[in-house]
């Protein structure tokens, strides 16, 4: 039944990051910001970094959309907190293999993102999970592509 296979997806961890989503609140200042969308599913996101040198000092994550991208995006705003550019590449690229069903390269403690491995089973919903991790990812490259730049300059 498809149902049974939804209750255990949507386990209790994604359901209290869908209702209690982590880095709600925005930011009156931000180095970094990106917006995605996900069109398959009507999700969309609106991401924003505030940096500490390299370190990700606070995030804002504001997604309208069901409850994997929600989930997904609230995990993202809780565990890169505190982690510098470099670990948070890592950990979205980690999380990126996981949800695609490939070997991660690294072994990160993922915390309450391990719950989004059930989504490898529901193809439709995969894209919403990734949904905030590849905004993420598009605003770094962004941000490190202008950073070169300028210390050409
Ligand atoms: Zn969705």
């Amino acid at each position: 039944m498809v149902s049974d296979r939804l209750d255990e997806m949507y386990r209790d961890v994604i359901m209290d990051h869908y209702r209690h989503p982590r880095g709600k609140r925005k930011l009156d200042k931000a180095d970094i910001q990106n917006e995605g969308k996900n069109p398959v599913c009507g999700d969309e996101i609106e991401l924003q970094l505030k940096l500490d040198g390299d370190k990700v000092e606070d995030i804002h994550i504001g997604c309208v959309g069901c409850a994997v991208s929600v989930s997904s995006g609230s995990m993202l705003a809780e565990i890169i907190k505190g982690k510098s550019i470099e670990e948070v590449k890592k950990i979205a690229e980690t999380v990126k293999k996981i949800l695609k069903g490939e070997e991660p390269s690294e072994d990160i403690d993922l915390g309450d993102l391990e719950a989004l491995e059930g989504v490898r089973n529901f193809p439709v919903r995969i894209k919403c999970a990734l949904l905030s991790w590849t905004t993420l990812i598009d605003a770094l490259d962004q941000y490190e592509h202008d950073r070169a730049d300028n210390n050409k300059q």
